[in-house]
């Protein structure tokens, strides 16, 4: 089992995960064009995706989907909630609740609801049935039921969205501070690494910095802020960015 991230951040967002023949993006937050150059660097063709899951409405995460789905025929799986939140519908192959599981091909994926500002938002982790990958961007708060469904991991990606003294000394007006740092907005750095040190973190071969604010946050921070909190190798860390994204990262 394998996963890569097209890019992420406000900017758009993609991840891949993968086994064998199976391809799994979630989230398309690019345009198409976009999408198609994007996964050329990482040696997919988008016609080998087996689906597409999306998180929820917001533009960096279904800019592209529509379009994409259409082009070459990929199946969009997402909540009815999301769906109504769309600003152009796109064809549904099925819906997903919290707590639901669903095959594609060689994958499962299960569904968890975070709370964020959008209607219906959903995160998840995906299994070959031995590894586990869990990803979990665009919540501004977790409580222990979430946890639970992310016990066992072998990969986390997780949002380090903004640190909170940037966020505060920074040009945002108000009500988007409020926004961002508030209840349904985004994890700030010190939530983040507090939820993997009460996750555990010992046994994950991969741990991901995603979806970092351009404007209310540095890599070096939130870097800083999990070696702090975890006590872990700065080195072992990784950060996915918007330009870049993220290489293919073997679980083993
Ligand atoms: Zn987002
Ligand atoms: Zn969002």
């Amino acid at each position: 089992m394998r996963f890569a991230v097209l890019g992420s951040g406000s900017q758009g967002n993609g991840t891949l995960i993968a086994s064998g023949d199976t391809f799994i993006l979630v989230d398309c937050g690019f345009s198409l064009r976009e999408t198609e150059r994007r996964l050329a660097l990482l040696g997919v063709a988008p016609a080998q995706l087996s689906a597409v899951l999306v998180t929820h409405e917001h533009a960096d995460h279904v800019h592209g989907v529509g379009l994409l789905s259409r082009r070459y025929n990929v199946p969009v799986y997402l909540s009815q909630g999301t769906l109504r939140g769309l600003r152009k519908p796109v064809e549904v192959a099925g819906f997903l609740a919290c707590g639901d599981t669903l095959n594609i091909g060689a994958l499962q994926v299960s569904a968890a609801r975070v709370e964020h500002d959008a209607h219906e938002p959903l995160q998840y982790v995906i299994s070959d049935g031995r590894r586990r990958f869990g990803m979990l961007t665009d919540l501004g708060c977790y409580d222990s039921r979430l946890l639970e469904r992310y016990q066992g991991l072998d990969a986390l990606l997780i949002e380090a969205n903004h640190c909170r003294d940037l966020l505060a000394r920074g040009h945002y007006p108000r009500f988007l501070k409020l926004r961002v740092g508030g209840s349904q907005g985004h994890l700030n750095n010190h939530q983040a690494a507090n939820l993997v040190a009460e996750l555990g973190w010992q046994h994950l071969q991969h741990l991901v910095l995603a979806h970092l604010s351009s404007k209310n946050n540095l890599p070096h921070l939130a870097r800083q802020c999990f070696v702090d909190t975890l006590g872990c190798d700065p080195d072992w860390l990784q950060v996915a960015n918007q330009e870049h994204g993220l290489d293919w990262r073997e679980i083993a």
